[in-house]
């Protein structure tokens, strides 16, 4: 007989059916023996008789988390017994056959529950028992359901799914990079992408003009709860494409996506806010305009905060970028840019996403003429030689034909969480590291063996 899911049982009244799943709790009743069995798909409850003898003695020895494969006749519960509270609460199965597929353990923790309480160190050592909750099946089936959501919109508005390289040469975007030795030229490294933004510009040169990707970054920056080393943006990039025909692509996504996923939208279309008006109301350039009402209710509220500055002084009284080094600025602020004056009332067609008072994503139009990318540089006090070695390659690529473009990255686990409620960016990746910078499960980062050290020529100082 083939294995049927759980959540199918509710079309099989009164047939025989094969489930198999984990043991996900048990009731003895005098002599009856109640099993919850747990697939993917869902729970239902099992019922072994005691006139099956044999079934009866197997059933008695089965404990929680056992996966098993079982044979049996769904039911209707009797009226007594039916539960409202359960997906399949007017059914049972009445056990005819069980075979042992796994013993389990007692788990460090209880499966039926909600690990929020655990300590974290628990948690992501035995990350494959926390992932079996309801919570966070449930949180990484949101997570799928919203990149699904995502790339069927892209794909039916013809975008092309491009991979680019892991790794790769450090990008500019501001933070401190994670390195990889390479051993074919001894001291000298890779880095992983912190994001695709060079690559995606590339594939503008090269004619693609509707890309995305469900990339990864990484960036070795301070953990937080909402940040980690690494997270995954839906990273977009088009061609020939206005800021505003831009903004509406997107909103047109997030809105189709959500809203598939039943979750209501507090204004649309977005609020358009500027980036000065954002600072002298909310006092920040993410806000949440929802009321307590609409936070119990899970209403989504999203805004675009738009016309950033394009600088902004470092600590040490030097201009840098606010947001991305590759934006464009006003067109009415090119000729100063180009002229390299007035520098902090240059204005720059960058754009932040902003839902539930935080920032689920970020863009900008792109200089895609290399005079105005060689001015911003410039500005941030690099000479010729010093531009030319960090983005010499994107320079020489925009003189054959570079369109104008832009694009922009969502962070995909700041809009999980903004779906689902969490607060820790943790709860919505399979497999996060701890607070502490180490791996879940696994042992990284550790040490490499001698003949590892020896073959990339690195030697450790104490
Ligand atoms: N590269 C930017 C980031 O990762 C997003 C973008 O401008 O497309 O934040």
């Amino acid at each position: 007989m083939e294995r049927t899911k759980i959540s199918e049982l509710e079309n099989r009244i009164s047939e025989k059916v094969k489930i198999a799943g984990w043991i996900n709790a048990r009731r003895d009743h005098g002599k009856l023996i109640f099993l919850d069995l747990r697939d993917s798909s869902g729970k239902i409850q099992m019922v072994s008789l005691p006139q099956k003898t044999e079934t009866h003695k197997i059933a008695d020895t089965l404990r929680d988390e056992w996966v098993v494969e079982i044979n049996g006749i769904v039911n209707k519960r009797p009226e007594k017994m039916i539960n409202p509270e359960e997906v399949l609460g007017k059914i049972e199965l009445e056990i005819s056959e069980i075979k042992v597929l796994n013993e389990a353990e007692t788990p460090p923790f209880e499966i039926s529950g909600d690990t929020s309480n655990i300590s974290e160190e628990t948690r992501l050592k035995y990350r494959y028992l926390d992932l079996r909750t309801d919570r966070m099946q449930k949180n990484m089936k949101t997570r799928s359901q919203f990149i699904q959501n995502c790339r069927e919109y892209l794909f039916n508005k013809k975008f092309i799914e491009i991979e680019t390289p892991i790794l790769t040469e450090s990008t500019p975007e501001g933070s401190r990079d994670f390195v990889v030795p390479s051993r074919i030229h001894p001291g000298k490294f890779y880095a992983l992408p912190q994001s695709p933004q060079q690559y995606k510009q590339l594939l503008m040169v090269a004619g693609f003009e509707q890309y995305f990707q469900i990339a990864r970054a990484v960036r070795d920056e301070d953990l937080r709860a909402d940040r980690g080393f690494e997270h995954t943006q839906i990273d977009i990039e088009v061609s020939f494409v206005s800021q505003d025909n831009f903004l509406n692509l997107i909103e047109g996504m997030m809105t189709e996506v959500v809203e598939k996923m039943g979750y209501k939208i507090k204004e649309k279309p977005f609020p358009r806010i500027s980036y000065k008006e954002a600072m002298e109301k909310y006092g920040a350039d993410k806000f949440d305009l929802r009321t307590d009402k609409e936070k119990e209710e899970g209403i989504l509220a999203y805004a675009w905060v738009v016309d950033f500055p394009f600088f902004e002084k470092t600590a040490d009284g030097q201009w840098t970028f606010s947001h991305n080094p590759f934006s464009m600025p006003k067109p009415e602020n090119v000729p100063d840019l180009l002229a390299g004056k007035n520098i902090e009332n240059i204005m720059t067609q960058q754009y932040d996403l902003v839902c539930n008072g935080f920032e689920s994503g970020g863009g900008s139009i792109r200089a895609h003429q290399p005079e105005i990318l060689k001015a911003v540089y410039k500005v941030m006090g690099f000479n010729d030689k010093e531009t030319e070695e960090r983005i010499g390659h994107l320079l020489e690529a925009f003189t054959y034909g570079a369109p104008p473009h832009g694009g922009i990255a969502l962070g995909v686990e700041r809009n999980i969480m903004n779906l689902t409620g969490e607060l820790n960016l943790r709860e919505v990746q399979a497999f996060p590291m701890t607070r502490g910078g180490q791996t879940a499960v696994m042992k990284a980062p550790k040490e490499l063996t001698k003949e590892q050290l020896k073959e990339l020529k690195i030697k450790i100082e104490n």
